[in-house]
C-alpha cells in the first residue's frame, strides 16, 4: 500500500470501525452455535436494572442472570428522565417486574465529569445529576448520592420496590445502599 494512503487511513476517526463491526459479527456467530431457542415469545423478567452505560458495567453479568430474566436501561450516569421512566413503567406495568434497582459504580466518568464541572458535552444528562450530588466530597460519595436521588425521583412516580446499589469494579460486589416503595 502507498505510505500516504495508509497514513490518511490511519488518521481517519473511522479506521478500524469494519474491524470492530466485524467483532460484533462473529460474535453473534459463536452465540448461534449455542443457542437454545426460548420457550415463550414473551418476555417476564423479575427486575428492571437502571444501569450506567460503562462497558464495565453489564447487568446480566455481574447478576449471573440471562436473557429474559432483566429488563435492563442503561444510560451514562444512570439518570432517569423521560426516556427512562416511560420504559421502566414499561416493565412494571406489562412484564410483571417488581424490583427497580438503581446502580452507581466506581470510577462513575459521567459523575465525575459533573463533579469536576465539565459539563458541557453531557449537558442534559449533568442537569438531571447535579442537584443530587452537591456538597459530595469524593467521587465514590457523588455516585451514591446520585442513585440516591434517582431512587428519590423514582419513589415520586412509580409504584414498585426500588432500590440503590453501588458496584464496586476490584471486589465485583454490589453493595446495596437502600430501599423504598412497596
Ligand atoms: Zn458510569
Amino acid at each position: 500500500m502507498n505510505k500516504w494512503l495508509l497514513l490518511i487511513l490511519l488518521s481517519t476517526p473511522l479506521f478500524g470501525a469494519e474491524a470492530d463491526l466485524q467483532k460484533l459479527v462473529d460474535g453473534n456467530a459463536r452465540y448461534l452455535k449455542g443457542h437454545v431457542e426460548p420457550k415463550s415469545h414473551t418476555q417476564k423478567p423479575f427486575a428492571v436494572i437502571v444501569a450506567c452505560s460503562d462497558s464495565r458495567v453489564a447487568p446480566e453479568i455481574i447478576f449471573d442472570q440471562g436473557l429474559g430474566d432483566l429488563f435492563v436501561v442503561r444510560v451514562a450516569g444512570n439518570v432517569v428522565g423521560d426516556i427512562e421512566m416511560e420504559s421502566i413503567n414499561y416493565a412494571l406495568d406489562h412484564l410483571g417486574a417488581k424490583v427497580v434497582m438503581v446502580m452507581g459504580h466506581e470510577y462513575c466518568g459521567a459523575v465525575d465529569a459533573v463533579k469536576e464541572g465539565q459539563v458541557s458535552e453531557i449537558s442534559a444528562i449533568a442537569s438531571l445529576i447535579k442537584p443530587s450530588i452537591k456538597g459530595a466530597k469524593t467521587l465514590e460519595a457523588a455516585v451514591k448520592a446520585n442513585v440516591l436521588g434517582v431512587v428519590d425521583h423514582l419513589d415520586k412516580n412509580i409504584k414498585a420496590h426500588i432500590v440503590g446499589a453501588y458496584y464496586d469494579f476490584e471486589t465485583g460486589e454490589v453493595e446495596i445502599l437502600n430501599g423504598k416503595g412497596s
